[in-house]
Formats: structure tokens, C-alpha cells, sequence
């Protein structure tokens, strides 16, 4: 009992694990861990330590039964340097606690998010989100990349001729760009930020917070590397199917000969989901 400590959580406390050009993720304390969880579960059952094997199995049990309080119970704080843009995707995560730094007290940094070569791409003809997976022509993917340098280095030289001259703060940062970056404490529990990693990990979602998610994920195994195989294994590894669905993998399953009750979309969608599973 008494304070949780992960040898491999404490081994890289403080460390700054680089994400994009300029960005990082840094876990900043850690309060409980895979035996917490296990804890405070058998309080509510009312029952004493158990075996190792067990304790992992308790966890596979809640997380694949939704009794997800125990999971709350496990507090993350990051430090993270992201672009202003995939921030604020990030803060629709309201169950989380965040200060962020302060551009009307502080003077911005000249730091602002070039995508790499690879990352400019066309936007997506079937996803109104997205980018699309092909690579752009090189030539015309460095030119977007220049064009994004000398903007940002524009605006930045604006910004810094408006506080030299005494302009206030909040206002002479207001043309900065959402490609500048930001830093931010954020501090979420492992409940929530199961949630925000199933979201975020996603294909659907961005790859730049993507990668970030994907990076926080590897950081939150070496805290809690049990619950993050459970969660790895039911949430991320499953898919969930609408009743038709299930109708039609019964279907499938008994070698029914009669035509699918799906069609169109809902069965491309369906198709779609029998090759998911994603391993992170
Ligand atoms: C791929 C993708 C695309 C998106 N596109 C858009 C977009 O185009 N425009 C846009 O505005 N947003 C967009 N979002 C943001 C999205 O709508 C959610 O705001 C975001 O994912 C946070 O999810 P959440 O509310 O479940 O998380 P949290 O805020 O962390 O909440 C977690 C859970 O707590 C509960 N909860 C929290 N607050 C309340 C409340 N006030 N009342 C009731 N229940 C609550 C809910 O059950 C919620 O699921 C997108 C998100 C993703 C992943």
C-alpha cells in the first residue's frame, strides 16, 4: 500500500520525448498505477490481495465490463509543446485539468510547426477531414512548406516590431498563426484518457495529434502497462457492430445462403469494420 512506484514510469519522469518538428511530451508525475487500480477494486468487493495473475485478470474483467471508476483512480500530469491548432483539438477533452502558457503575459517563442515533406499532401476526395494517403510531388510539397516558413516568419516579425513598440501583449499576438506553438501542464486520469486515446488514435482523427496520442499511449504503458494491454486489447483491438451488423455476422456464420441485409454504404461500412483492429 502506501504510494505507487513503477520503476519504469520513474525511469523516464521529467524526459522530453520529442513529437513533430518542435513539439514534446513529457510525464511529469504519476499517481497510482496497474496495482492501484486492483486496490481500489477489491474495496468495493470487499476482498483482500490477491495473486499476480488474478490482479490482471481483475483488470481485464472492469475494463471489458465498463466498470471503469477504478481506472479513475490512476492521475497522469504531461508537459506538452504542440501547434496551437492540434491544441485546440485537444482541450474539447473537458474531463481533463490544463494550464497553458500565456501569451498575454509571456512573450511568444519563435517556434512554429513545419509539416515534413511527407506530411503535405492533397486533401482527401472521399474524407471531408482529411488529407489523402498519397504523397504530394516533392517540388510542390517544399514550395507549401517555404510558403508556410515565410508567413510564419512574417508574422512573427510583425508581432515582435508590435511589442517592441510597447503594444500590449494580447493584442500584438493576436496575427500569430495556429501552426505557432504553445506548452501546456495537462493533467487527466487514466479513465478519461483511455477516452481521449481511442479518439485520438484513430485514423479519423489528425495524424498530428495522432502522433501525439501515439506517443502519450507508449508514456502511459510504462505507468500502467497492465490496464494499457486491456485497453489495447477490448478498446483500441475491438469494434463495436449495430444490431443489423450482428444479424449479418450470424448470417455469415450459420452459412446462410440468403442475400445480406445490408447494402450500399452500410455494408461497405460494415466490411470496413471486419478489417479493423488497430495495434498501436
Ligand atoms: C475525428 C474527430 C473529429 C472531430 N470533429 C469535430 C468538429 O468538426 N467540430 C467540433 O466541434 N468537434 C469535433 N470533434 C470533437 C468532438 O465532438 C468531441 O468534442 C471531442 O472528441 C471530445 O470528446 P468528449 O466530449 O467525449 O470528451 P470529454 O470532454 O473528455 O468528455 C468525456 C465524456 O464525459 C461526458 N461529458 C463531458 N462533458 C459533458 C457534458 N457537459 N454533458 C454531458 N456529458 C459530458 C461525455 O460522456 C463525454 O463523452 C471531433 C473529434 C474527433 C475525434
Amino acid at each position: 500500500m502506501g504510494h505507487c512506484v513503477v520503476p519504469e514510469a520513474e525511469a523516464i519522469l521529467d524526459r522530453e520525448f520529442p513529437v513533430l518538428d518542435k513539439g514534446f511530451i513529457r510525464l511529469v508525475d504519476y499517481m497510482g498505477s496497474d496495482e492501484r487500480v486492483v486496490q481500489s477494486a477489491r474495496v468495493s468487493y470487499g476482498e483482500g490481495t490477491k495473486s499476480y495473475r488474478e490482479d490482471a485478470g481483475l483488470i481485464d474483467y472492469l475494463l471489458r465490463n465498463s466498470h471503469t471508476s477504478p481506472f479513475e483512480q490512476i492521475v497522469l500530469t504531461f508537459h506538452v509543446k504542440l501547434p496551437i491548432f492540434v491544441a485546440r483539438q485537444w482541450v474539447r477533452h473537458r474531463t481533463a485539468r490544463l494550464n497553458e502558457i500565456s501569451g498575454r503575459y509571456s512573450v511568444m517563442k519563435d517556434d512554429f510547426y513545419v509539416p515534413a515533406p511527407d506530411d503535405v499532401s492533397l486533401q482527401s476526395e472521399d474524407n471531408k477531414q482529411g488529407r489523402s494517403a498519397e504523397a504530394m510531388d516533392a517540388k510542390a510539397a517544399e514550395k507549401v512548406r517555404n510558403s508556410f516558413a515565410e508567413g510564419q516568419k512574417a508574422a512573427y516579425a510583425a508581432y515582435t516590431t508590435f511589442v517592441d513598440d510597447g503594444i500590449a501583449r494580447e493584442l500584438a499576438r493576436i496575427n500569430l498563426p495556429l501552426s505557432l506553438y504553445t506548452e501546456m501542464y495537462w493533467q487527466i486520469d487514466l479513465h478519461n484518457l483511455f477516452h481521449f486515446l481511442r479518439l485520438r488514435l484513430d485514423a479519423h482523427a489528425q495524424k498530428e495529434i495522432r502522433l501525439y496520442s501515439e506517443l502519450m499511449f507508449e508514456i502511459t504503458k510504462k505507468v500502467a502497462p497492465r490496464c494499457c494491454e486491456s485497453f489495447q486489447r477490448h478498446i483500441l483491438g475491438g469494434v463495436h457492430f449495430s444490431s443489423e451488423e450482428l444479424t449479418e455476422i450470424k448470417r455469415r456464420l450459420g452459412g446462410d445462403e440468403a442475400k445480406s441485409s445490408l447494402t450500399g454504404k452500410a455494408l461497405e461500412r460494415f466490411e470496413e469494420k471486419l478489417k479493423q483492429g488497430r495495434q498501436v
